[in-house]
Protein backbone atom coordinates (compact mmCIF):
# COMPACT_ATOMS: atom_id res chain seq x y z
CA UNK A 1 0.00 0.00 0.00
CA UNK A 2 1.16 3.46 -0.67
CA UNK A 3 2.34 5.67 2.11
CA UNK A 4 -0.40 7.88 3.00
CA UNK A 5 1.14 10.83 4.40
CA UNK A 6 2.81 10.85 1.21
CA UNK A 7 -0.39 10.71 -0.89
CA UNK A 8 -1.69 13.25 1.14
CA UNK A 9 0.79 15.77 0.43
CA UNK A 10 0.85 15.01 -3.32
CA UNK A 11 -2.13 16.68 -5.15
CA UNK A 12 -2.02 13.90 -8.03
CA UNK A 13 -3.29 11.48 -5.64
CA UNK A 14 -6.16 13.59 -3.85
CA UNK A 15 -8.79 11.93 -6.23
CA UNK A 16 -7.23 8.32 -5.86
CA UNK A 17 -7.34 8.59 -2.13
CA UNK A 18 -10.95 10.18 -2.32
CA UNK A 19 -12.37 7.11 -4.96
CA UNK A 20 -10.63 4.58 -2.14
CA UNK A 21 -12.90 6.01 0.29
CA UNK A 22 -15.84 5.84 -1.45
CA UNK A 23 -18.08 2.59 -2.63
CA UNK A 24 -17.01 0.83 -5.51
CA UNK A 25 -17.51 3.84 -8.46
CA UNK A 26 -20.19 3.53 -11.35
CA UNK A 27 -18.55 2.50 -14.93
CA UNK A 28 -17.66 6.24 -15.75
CA UNK A 29 -19.73 7.12 -18.73
CA UNK A 30 -17.73 7.84 -22.16
CA UNK A 31 -15.57 10.86 -22.67
CA UNK A 32 -17.09 13.42 -24.14
CA UNK A 33 -16.15 14.80 -27.86
CA UNK A 34 -12.99 16.92 -27.74
CA UNK A 35 -12.99 19.96 -29.32
CA UNK A 36 -9.56 19.03 -30.59
CA UNK A 37 -8.87 19.05 -34.76
CA UNK A 38 -7.44 15.75 -35.83
CA UNK A 39 -6.13 14.82 -39.29
CA UNK A 40 -5.82 11.10 -39.49
CA UNK A 41 -2.79 9.34 -41.08
CA UNK A 42 -4.83 8.24 -44.33
CA UNK A 43 -5.76 11.75 -45.04
CA UNK A 44 -2.74 13.36 -44.96
CA UNK A 45 -0.59 10.60 -47.08
CA UNK A 46 -3.20 11.14 -49.45
CA UNK A 47 -3.18 14.81 -49.51
CA UNK A 48 0.70 14.76 -50.20
CA UNK A 49 0.33 12.23 -52.63
CA UNK A 50 -2.55 14.07 -54.49
CA UNK A 51 0.07 17.61 -54.20
CA UNK A 52 2.83 15.49 -55.47
CA UNK A 53 0.55 14.27 -58.73
CA UNK A 54 -0.47 17.79 -58.98
CA UNK A 55 3.05 19.14 -59.41
CA UNK A 56 3.99 15.78 -62.02
CA UNK A 57 0.92 17.20 -64.09
CA UNK A 58 2.13 21.15 -64.00
CA UNK A 59 5.11 19.68 -65.13
CA UNK A 60 3.36 17.33 -67.80
CA UNK A 61 1.13 20.45 -69.29
CA UNK A 62 4.52 22.19 -70.02
CA UNK A 63 6.37 19.41 -71.35
CA UNK A 64 7.56 19.86 -75.00
CA UNK A 65 7.78 16.40 -76.74
CA UNK A 66 11.56 16.27 -78.36
CA UNK A 67 13.89 13.78 -79.98
CA UNK A 68 16.79 15.77 -78.95
CA UNK A 69 18.76 14.26 -75.87
CA UNK A 70 19.37 17.62 -74.08
CA UNK A 71 15.46 18.38 -74.45
CA UNK A 72 15.45 14.60 -72.71
CA UNK A 73 17.72 15.39 -69.95
CA UNK A 74 16.39 18.91 -69.15
CA UNK A 75 12.85 17.07 -69.08
CA UNK A 76 13.97 14.98 -66.65
CA UNK A 77 15.65 17.78 -64.31
CA UNK A 78 12.56 19.77 -64.41
CA UNK A 79 10.15 16.76 -63.29
CA UNK A 80 12.59 15.69 -60.35
CA UNK A 81 13.58 19.64 -59.63
CA UNK A 82 9.66 19.90 -59.29
CA UNK A 83 9.21 17.07 -56.94
CA UNK A 84 12.43 18.00 -54.68
CA UNK A 85 10.93 21.63 -54.22
CA UNK A 86 7.38 20.20 -53.44
CA UNK A 87 9.21 17.09 -51.04
CA UNK A 88 11.20 19.88 -49.19
CA UNK A 89 7.83 21.81 -48.18
CA UNK A 90 6.27 18.84 -47.28
CA UNK A 91 9.10 17.74 -44.77
CA UNK A 92 8.96 21.11 -43.23
CA UNK A 93 5.08 21.21 -43.38
CA UNK A 94 5.20 17.45 -41.16
CA UNK A 95 7.62 19.13 -38.74
CA UNK A 96 5.94 22.43 -38.43
CA UNK A 97 4.04 21.13 -35.16
CA UNK A 98 0.18 22.10 -36.45
CA UNK A 99 -1.81 20.80 -33.75
CA UNK A 100 -4.11 19.28 -35.61
CA UNK A 101 -1.51 17.55 -37.76
CA UNK A 102 0.58 16.45 -34.51
CA UNK A 103 -2.77 15.01 -32.78
CA UNK A 104 -4.19 13.13 -35.63
CA UNK A 105 -0.96 11.78 -37.14
CA UNK A 106 1.39 11.43 -34.04
CA UNK A 107 4.52 12.79 -33.72
CA UNK A 108 6.78 9.76 -34.07
CA UNK A 109 4.85 8.85 -37.26
CA UNK A 110 5.75 12.52 -38.48
CA UNK A 111 9.23 12.00 -37.70
CA UNK A 112 9.59 8.57 -39.24
CA UNK A 113 7.75 9.84 -42.58
CA UNK A 114 10.18 13.30 -42.12
CA UNK A 115 12.71 10.76 -42.07
CA UNK A 116 11.95 8.72 -45.34
CA UNK A 117 10.44 11.82 -47.16
CA UNK A 118 14.47 12.78 -46.46
CA UNK A 119 15.69 10.37 -48.27
CA UNK A 120 13.39 10.60 -51.17
CA UNK A 121 14.14 14.21 -51.15
CA UNK A 122 18.07 14.24 -51.35
CA UNK A 123 17.17 11.14 -54.32
CA UNK A 124 15.20 13.80 -56.17
CA UNK A 125 17.92 16.72 -55.74
CA UNK A 126 21.05 14.25 -56.63
CA UNK A 127 18.61 13.15 -59.64
CA UNK A 128 17.95 16.41 -60.81
CA UNK A 129 21.50 17.71 -60.57
CA UNK A 130 22.96 14.99 -62.14
CA UNK A 131 20.32 15.22 -65.34
CA UNK A 132 20.75 19.05 -65.27
CA UNK A 133 23.89 18.70 -65.46
CA UNK A 134 24.16 15.96 -68.69
CA UNK A 135 21.66 18.28 -70.42
CA UNK A 136 23.72 21.05 -69.84
CA UNK A 137 26.92 19.24 -70.97
CA UNK A 138 24.96 17.68 -74.50
CA UNK A 139 23.36 21.20 -75.16
CA UNK A 140 26.79 23.16 -75.14
CA UNK A 141 28.97 20.06 -76.35
CA UNK A 142 31.45 19.96 -73.32
CA UNK A 143 32.77 17.65 -70.87
CA UNK A 144 30.87 17.20 -67.33
CA UNK A 145 33.71 19.06 -66.04
CA UNK A 146 33.28 21.94 -67.99
CA UNK A 147 30.08 22.36 -67.93
CA UNK A 148 29.74 22.27 -63.81
CA UNK A 149 31.55 25.44 -64.15
CA UNK A 150 29.64 26.65 -66.67
CA UNK A 151 26.54 26.46 -64.45
CA UNK A 152 28.00 27.15 -61.18
CA UNK A 153 28.55 30.74 -62.72
CA UNK A 154 24.28 31.30 -62.71
CA UNK A 155 23.77 32.35 -59.33
CA UNK A 156 20.34 30.71 -59.22
CA UNK A 157 22.13 27.72 -59.63
CA UNK A 158 25.30 28.63 -57.40
CA UNK A 159 22.42 29.12 -54.75
CA UNK A 160 20.79 25.49 -55.37
CA UNK A 161 24.28 23.91 -54.90
CA UNK A 162 25.00 25.06 -51.57
CA UNK A 163 21.56 24.13 -50.87
CA UNK A 164 22.58 20.63 -52.09
CA UNK A 165 25.28 20.38 -49.91
CA UNK A 166 23.41 21.65 -46.61
CA UNK A 167 20.93 18.92 -47.85
CA UNK A 168 23.63 16.19 -47.62
CA UNK A 169 24.56 17.37 -44.88
CA UNK A 170 21.45 17.11 -42.80
CA UNK A 171 21.03 13.59 -44.11
CA UNK A 172 24.61 12.60 -43.30
CA UNK A 173 23.67 13.49 -39.70
CA UNK A 174 20.55 12.14 -39.95
CA UNK A 175 21.82 8.49 -40.71
CA UNK A 176 21.79 6.24 -38.64
CA UNK A 177 25.07 5.19 -38.06
CA UNK A 178 25.78 8.92 -37.84
CA UNK A 179 23.21 10.06 -35.17
CA UNK A 180 24.05 7.64 -32.81
CA UNK A 181 27.36 9.22 -32.24
CA UNK A 182 26.45 12.87 -32.93
CA UNK A 183 25.20 14.89 -29.60
CA UNK A 184 21.44 15.64 -30.10
CA UNK A 185 22.30 19.91 -30.28
CA UNK A 186 24.57 19.42 -33.19
CA UNK A 187 22.17 16.91 -35.16
CA UNK A 188 19.60 19.72 -34.27
CA UNK A 189 21.73 22.65 -35.76
CA UNK A 190 22.70 20.86 -38.90
CA UNK A 191 18.89 20.18 -38.76
CA UNK A 192 18.11 23.95 -39.06
CA UNK A 193 20.81 24.31 -41.48
CA UNK A 194 17.96 22.39 -43.54
CA UNK A 195 16.32 25.34 -43.28
CA UNK A 196 18.81 28.07 -45.25
CA UNK A 197 19.03 24.99 -47.52
CA UNK A 198 15.18 25.10 -48.50
CA UNK A 199 15.50 29.02 -48.79
CA UNK A 200 17.98 28.68 -51.33
CA UNK A 201 16.47 25.76 -53.57
CA UNK A 202 13.21 28.09 -53.14
CA UNK A 203 15.41 31.05 -54.82
CA UNK A 204 16.92 28.50 -57.26
CA UNK A 205 12.99 27.24 -58.24
CA UNK A 206 11.85 30.63 -58.57
CA UNK A 207 14.78 31.26 -60.96
CA UNK A 208 13.52 27.72 -63.11
CA UNK A 209 11.51 28.18 -66.26
CA UNK A 210 8.64 25.78 -64.73
CA UNK A 211 7.47 28.31 -62.03
CA UNK A 212 8.90 31.59 -63.77
CA UNK A 213 7.18 30.47 -66.74
CA UNK A 214 3.71 31.17 -65.39
CA UNK A 215 2.64 34.37 -63.28
CA UNK A 216 -0.45 31.74 -61.76
CA UNK A 217 2.38 28.86 -60.93
CA UNK A 218 5.01 31.84 -59.05
CA UNK A 219 2.39 32.87 -57.26
CA UNK A 220 0.78 29.25 -56.22
CA UNK A 221 4.65 28.12 -55.30
CA UNK A 222 5.03 31.14 -53.01
CA UNK A 223 1.94 30.89 -51.68
CA UNK A 224 2.39 27.53 -50.55
CA UNK A 225 6.05 28.16 -49.22
CA UNK A 226 5.12 31.36 -47.85
CA UNK A 227 1.96 29.27 -45.74
CA UNK A 228 4.57 26.79 -44.18
CA UNK A 229 6.64 29.45 -43.36
CA UNK A 230 4.27 31.39 -41.36
CA UNK A 231 3.21 27.74 -39.73
CA UNK A 232 6.74 26.95 -38.94
CA UNK A 233 6.87 30.40 -37.25
CA UNK A 234 3.70 30.21 -35.78
CA UNK A 235 3.71 26.86 -34.22
CA UNK A 236 7.64 26.83 -33.33
CA UNK A 237 8.08 30.04 -32.30
CA UNK A 238 5.28 32.15 -31.55
CA UNK A 239 3.05 29.97 -29.48
CA UNK A 240 5.37 28.02 -27.10
CA UNK A 241 6.65 31.80 -26.17
CA UNK A 242 3.13 33.01 -25.71
CA UNK A 243 2.56 30.10 -23.97
CA UNK A 244 5.65 30.56 -21.96
CA UNK A 245 4.50 33.87 -21.21
CA UNK A 246 0.75 33.18 -20.05
CA UNK A 247 1.61 29.93 -17.59
CA UNK A 248 4.53 30.64 -15.92
CA UNK A 249 5.55 27.07 -15.50
CA UNK A 250 7.80 26.23 -12.54
CA UNK A 251 9.30 23.22 -10.83
CA UNK A 252 7.45 22.43 -7.33
CA UNK A 253 8.96 19.10 -6.53
CA UNK A 254 10.88 16.54 -7.96
CA UNK A 255 10.43 13.03 -6.45
CA UNK A 256 12.39 9.81 -6.63
CA UNK A 257 10.26 6.99 -7.97
CA UNK A 258 13.03 4.06 -7.98
CA UNK A 259 16.49 3.91 -8.95
CA UNK A 260 17.49 6.67 -12.00
CA UNK A 261 14.02 7.70 -12.27
CA UNK A 262 12.17 10.95 -10.60
CA UNK A 263 9.19 12.32 -10.98
CA UNK A 264 8.77 16.28 -11.52
CA UNK A 265 5.97 18.27 -10.73
CA UNK A 266 5.63 21.60 -12.82
CA UNK A 267 3.04 23.87 -11.87
CA UNK A 268 1.75 27.11 -13.51
CA UNK A 269 -1.72 29.49 -14.27
CA UNK A 270 -4.73 28.23 -16.82
CA UNK A 271 -2.23 25.14 -17.45
CA UNK A 272 -6.18 23.20 -18.05
CA UNK A 273 -6.41 25.37 -21.17
CA UNK A 274 -3.15 23.50 -22.48
CA UNK A 275 -6.14 20.77 -22.96
CA UNK A 276 -2.99 17.90 -22.41
CA UNK A 277 -4.40 14.51 -22.87
CA UNK A 278 -3.28 11.60 -21.39
CA UNK A 279 -1.05 9.74 -23.52
CA UNK A 280 0.22 13.17 -24.53
CA UNK A 281 3.81 14.60 -24.22
CA UNK A 282 5.54 17.73 -23.76
CA UNK A 283 8.87 19.37 -24.87
CA UNK A 284 10.55 20.67 -21.84
CA UNK A 285 13.21 23.05 -21.49
CA UNK A 286 14.12 23.43 -17.67
CA UNK A 287 15.44 26.88 -17.62
CA UNK A 288 18.64 26.36 -15.25
CA UNK A 289 22.55 25.31 -16.37
CA UNK A 290 22.91 21.77 -18.30
CA UNK A 291 19.69 22.13 -19.19
CA UNK A 292 18.22 25.57 -20.63
CA UNK A 293 19.61 24.90 -24.14
CA UNK A 294 17.69 21.45 -24.98
CA UNK A 295 14.08 20.87 -25.29
CA UNK A 296 13.70 16.68 -24.17
CA UNK A 297 9.99 15.14 -25.14
CA UNK A 298 8.64 13.98 -21.72
CA UNK A 299 4.89 11.93 -21.26
CA UNK A 300 2.78 13.80 -18.85
CA UNK A 301 2.74 10.30 -16.22
CA UNK A 302 -0.23 11.72 -14.67
CA UNK A 303 -3.55 13.30 -15.85
CA UNK A 304 -3.47 17.08 -15.49
CA UNK A 305 -4.63 18.10 -12.26
CA UNK A 306 -4.91 21.40 -10.47
CA UNK A 307 -2.81 23.23 -13.00
CA UNK A 308 -0.13 20.33 -12.42
CA UNK A 309 1.67 18.72 -14.67
CA UNK A 310 4.05 15.31 -13.82
CA UNK A 311 6.59 13.46 -15.91
CA UNK A 312 8.13 10.77 -14.68
CA UNK A 313 12.12 10.89 -16.46
CA UNK A 314 14.80 7.89 -15.99
CA UNK A 315 18.14 9.02 -16.04
CA UNK A 316 19.49 7.87 -19.80
CA UNK A 317 22.57 10.30 -20.42
CA UNK A 318 23.89 13.90 -19.63
CA UNK A 319 20.27 15.78 -19.58
CA UNK A 320 18.12 13.01 -17.94
CA UNK A 321 20.97 12.52 -15.43
CA UNK A 322 20.26 16.38 -14.58
CA UNK A 323 16.85 16.43 -13.82
CA UNK A 324 16.85 14.64 -10.69
CA UNK A 325 19.25 17.84 -9.54
CA UNK A 326 15.77 20.30 -10.52
CA UNK A 327 14.86 22.27 -7.45
CA UNK A 328 11.42 23.44 -6.74
CA UNK A 329 11.22 27.35 -8.29
CA UNK A 330 12.92 26.66 -11.36
CA UNK A 331 11.20 27.93 -14.46
CA UNK A 332 10.24 25.62 -17.37
CA UNK A 333 9.14 26.28 -20.52
CA UNK A 334 7.07 23.66 -21.92
CA UNK A 335 5.54 23.04 -25.94
CA UNK A 336 3.02 21.02 -26.52
CA UNK A 337 0.99 18.55 -25.99
CA UNK A 338 1.79 17.22 -28.65
CA UNK A 339 1.18 12.83 -29.19
CA UNK A 340 -1.66 11.01 -30.73
CA UNK A 341 -1.79 8.18 -28.00
CA UNK A 342 -5.14 9.23 -26.45
CA UNK A 343 -8.56 7.99 -25.50
CA UNK A 344 -9.60 9.14 -29.42
CA UNK A 345 -7.75 5.93 -30.79
CA UNK A 346 -9.94 3.76 -29.16
CA UNK A 347 -12.01 1.55 -31.07
CA UNK A 348 -13.22 -1.22 -28.61
CA UNK A 349 -14.40 -1.37 -25.13
CA UNK A 350 -11.36 -3.32 -24.17
CA UNK A 351 -8.12 -1.97 -24.27
CA UNK A 352 -4.80 -3.57 -23.37
CA UNK A 353 -2.11 -1.70 -21.96
CA UNK A 354 1.60 -3.17 -22.90
CA UNK A 355 4.35 -1.12 -21.42
CA UNK A 356 7.97 -1.72 -21.03
CA UNK A 357 10.09 -0.05 -19.06
CA UNK A 358 10.14 4.23 -18.54
CA UNK A 359 7.23 3.62 -21.74
CA UNK A 360 4.87 3.02 -18.35
CA UNK A 361 4.69 7.02 -18.65
CA UNK A 362 1.90 7.83 -20.99
CA UNK A 363 0.54 4.62 -20.30
CA UNK A 364 0.20 5.11 -16.52
CA UNK A 365 -1.87 8.39 -17.20
CA UNK A 366 -4.01 6.57 -19.73
CA UNK A 367 -4.62 3.71 -16.91
CA UNK A 368 -6.40 5.53 -14.77
CA UNK A 369 -8.11 7.55 -17.23
CA UNK A 370 -9.37 5.35 -20.10
CA UNK A 371 -13.51 5.38 -19.56
CA UNK A 372 -14.48 1.68 -18.58
CA UNK A 373 -15.64 -0.63 -16.29
CA UNK A 374 -14.43 -3.82 -14.33
CA UNK A 375 -12.44 -5.44 -16.63
CA UNK A 376 -12.43 -3.37 -19.45
CA UNK A 377 -8.58 -2.30 -19.23
CA UNK A 378 -5.69 -4.25 -18.48
CA UNK A 379 -2.10 -2.84 -17.96
CA UNK A 380 0.90 -5.13 -18.53
CA UNK A 381 4.28 -3.86 -17.64
CA UNK A 382 7.38 -5.51 -18.13
CA UNK A 383 10.59 -4.77 -17.08
CA UNK A 384 13.52 -6.80 -16.50
CA UNK A 385 13.26 -7.21 -12.36
CA UNK A 386 10.88 -5.39 -10.15
CA UNK A 387 13.56 -2.82 -9.05
CA UNK A 388 12.80 -1.59 -12.68
CA UNK A 389 9.11 -0.81 -12.29
CA UNK A 390 8.22 2.68 -12.01
CA UNK A 391 5.48 3.94 -10.67
CA UNK A 392 4.42 0.46 -8.84
CA UNK A 393 2.51 1.48 -6.26
CA UNK A 394 -0.09 3.89 -8.41
CA UNK A 395 -0.70 1.26 -10.45
CA UNK A 396 -1.87 -1.00 -7.82
CA UNK A 397 -3.43 1.68 -6.44
CA UNK A 398 -5.63 2.38 -9.77
CA UNK A 399 -5.56 -1.13 -10.54
CA UNK A 400 -7.63 -1.71 -7.08
CA UNK A 401 -10.07 1.45 -8.18
CA UNK A 402 -11.06 0.62 -10.87
CA UNK A 403 -11.37 -3.33 -10.62
CA UNK A 404 -8.85 -3.50 -13.38
CA UNK A 405 -6.32 -6.30 -14.04
CA UNK A 406 -2.27 -5.92 -14.30
CA UNK A 407 0.35 -7.80 -14.50
CA UNK A 408 3.95 -7.21 -14.05
CA UNK A 409 6.22 -9.07 -16.63
CA UNK A 410 9.54 -9.46 -14.86
CA UNK A 411 12.66 -10.72 -16.44
CA UNK A 412 15.38 -10.57 -18.91
CA UNK A 413 14.71 -9.61 -22.38
CA UNK A 414 17.11 -13.09 -23.33
CA UNK A 415 15.50 -15.13 -20.72
CA UNK A 416 14.31 -18.34 -22.45
CA UNK A 417 10.51 -17.75 -21.38
CA UNK A 418 9.21 -14.43 -23.07
CA UNK A 419 6.02 -13.55 -21.71
CA UNK A 420 5.14 -11.43 -24.77
CA UNK A 421 4.79 -14.26 -26.82
CA UNK A 422 1.26 -14.56 -29.24
CA UNK A 423 0.70 -18.10 -26.51
CA UNK A 424 1.33 -16.37 -22.90
CA UNK A 425 -0.55 -12.75 -24.35
CA UNK A 426 -3.43 -14.67 -25.05
CA UNK A 427 -3.58 -16.64 -21.50
CA UNK A 428 -2.90 -13.22 -19.86
CA UNK A 429 -5.96 -11.34 -21.55
CA UNK A 430 -8.73 -13.86 -22.40
CA UNK A 431 -10.12 -11.98 -26.18
CA UNK A 432 -6.98 -10.84 -26.39
CA UNK A 433 -8.37 -10.18 -30.06
CA UNK A 434 -10.90 -8.15 -29.29
CA UNK A 435 -9.00 -5.57 -27.81
CA UNK A 436 -7.24 -2.60 -28.82
CA UNK A 437 -3.87 -2.27 -27.72
CA UNK A 438 -2.08 0.57 -26.41
CA UNK A 439 2.25 -0.02 -26.56
CA UNK A 440 5.00 1.76 -25.40
CA UNK A 441 8.53 0.60 -24.92
CA UNK A 442 11.96 0.09 -25.92
CA UNK A 443 12.06 0.19 -29.73
CA UNK A 444 13.39 -3.91 -29.88
CA UNK A 445 10.63 -4.99 -27.39
CA UNK A 446 7.63 -2.66 -28.99
CA UNK A 447 9.05 -4.21 -32.16
CA UNK A 448 9.02 -7.96 -30.95
CA UNK A 449 5.53 -7.11 -29.18
CA UNK A 450 3.55 -5.45 -32.32
CA UNK A 451 4.66 -8.95 -33.94
CA UNK A 452 3.40 -10.97 -30.61
CA UNK A 453 0.26 -9.13 -30.86
CA UNK A 454 -0.38 -9.29 -35.05
CA UNK A 455 0.70 -13.21 -34.41
CA UNK A 456 -1.96 -13.43 -31.82
CA UNK A 457 -4.93 -11.79 -33.67
CA UNK A 458 -4.69 -8.45 -33.08
CA UNK A 459 -5.41 -6.46 -36.33
CA UNK A 460 -2.53 -4.19 -36.80
CA UNK A 461 -4.63 -1.18 -37.10
CA UNK A 462 -5.74 -1.51 -33.52
CA UNK A 463 -2.45 -1.17 -32.71
CA UNK A 464 -1.75 2.09 -31.34
CA UNK A 465 2.10 2.64 -30.18
CA UNK A 466 4.24 5.79 -29.28
CA UNK A 467 8.30 5.63 -30.22
CA UNK A 468 10.01 7.50 -27.68
CA UNK A 469 12.86 7.45 -30.39
CA UNK A 470 11.09 9.72 -32.63
CA UNK A 471 9.52 13.01 -31.82
C1 LIG B 1 7.49 11.27 -27.42
C2 LIG B 1 8.52 10.91 -26.37
C3 LIG B 1 8.14 10.76 -25.06
C4 LIG B 1 9.09 10.43 -24.10
N1 LIG B 1 8.70 10.28 -22.80
C5 LIG B 1 9.60 9.94 -21.87
C6 LIG B 1 9.21 9.79 -20.51
O1 LIG B 1 8.05 9.96 -20.14
N2 LIG B 1 10.16 9.45 -19.61
C7 LIG B 1 11.48 9.24 -19.98
O2 LIG B 1 12.31 8.94 -19.12
N3 LIG B 1 11.87 9.36 -21.27
C8 LIG B 1 10.97 9.71 -22.21
N4 LIG B 1 11.38 9.86 -23.51
C9 LIG B 1 12.79 9.65 -23.86
C10 LIG B 1 13.61 10.88 -23.50
O3 LIG B 1 13.17 12.00 -24.20
C11 LIG B 1 15.09 10.66 -23.80
O4 LIG B 1 15.52 9.59 -23.01
C12 LIG B 1 15.89 11.87 -23.43
O5 LIG B 1 15.64 12.92 -24.33
C13 LIG B 1 17.35 11.52 -23.47
O6 LIG B 1 18.10 12.68 -23.18
P1 LIG B 1 19.58 12.59 -22.61
O7 LIG B 1 20.29 13.79 -23.06
O8 LIG B 1 19.58 12.35 -21.17
O9 LIG B 1 20.18 11.30 -23.24
P2 LIG B 1 21.20 11.15 -24.44
O10 LIG B 1 22.03 9.96 -24.12
O11 LIG B 1 21.89 12.41 -24.74
O12 LIG B 1 20.21 10.81 -25.58
C14 LIG B 1 19.61 9.55 -25.62
C15 LIG B 1 18.69 9.52 -26.81
O13 LIG B 1 17.68 10.52 -26.67
C16 LIG B 1 17.61 11.33 -27.85
N5 LIG B 1 17.49 12.73 -27.45
C17 LIG B 1 18.37 13.45 -26.73
N6 LIG B 1 17.95 14.71 -26.60
C18 LIG B 1 16.77 14.78 -27.27
C19 LIG B 1 15.85 15.83 -27.53
N7 LIG B 1 16.07 17.07 -27.12
N8 LIG B 1 14.76 15.55 -28.28
C20 LIG B 1 14.55 14.31 -28.74
N9 LIG B 1 15.38 13.28 -28.53
C21 LIG B 1 16.48 13.52 -27.81
C22 LIG B 1 18.92 11.15 -28.58
O14 LIG B 1 18.69 11.13 -29.97
C23 LIG B 1 19.41 9.81 -28.12
O15 LIG B 1 19.08 8.79 -29.00
C24 LIG B 1 10.46 10.21 -24.47
C25 LIG B 1 10.83 10.38 -25.80
C26 LIG B 1 9.89 10.72 -26.74
C27 LIG B 1 10.32 10.89 -28.16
Amino acid sequence: MPDVTTEASHPLYVPLRRLRAEPAPAPPAPAPPLPVLRLAPGRLRNAILGGAGAVALLWGVQARPSARLDAFFASGAHLTGLLAGYGVLVLLLLMARVPAVEHGVGADRLARWHALGGRYVLGLIGAHALLALCGYAVHTRTDLVTATGGLLGYGAIAAATAGTALFVAVGVTSARAVRSRVRHEIWRAVHLGGLLAAALGFVHQLAGPDIAGSLLVRWLWSMAHGTVAVLLLWYRLVVPVRAALRHELRVVEVRDEGPGVVSVLVRGRGVARLCAEPGQFFRWRFLRRGLWATALPFSLSAPVRDDTLRITVKALGDHTRRIRRLRPGVRVLASGPFGALTAHRRTRRKVLLLAGGVGITPLRALFETLPGGPGDVTLLYRASDAAGLVLREELEAIARERQAALHFLLGRSDDSFDPLAPRALRHLVPDLAAHDVYLCGPPAMARAATANLIRAGVPASRIHSEDFDHA
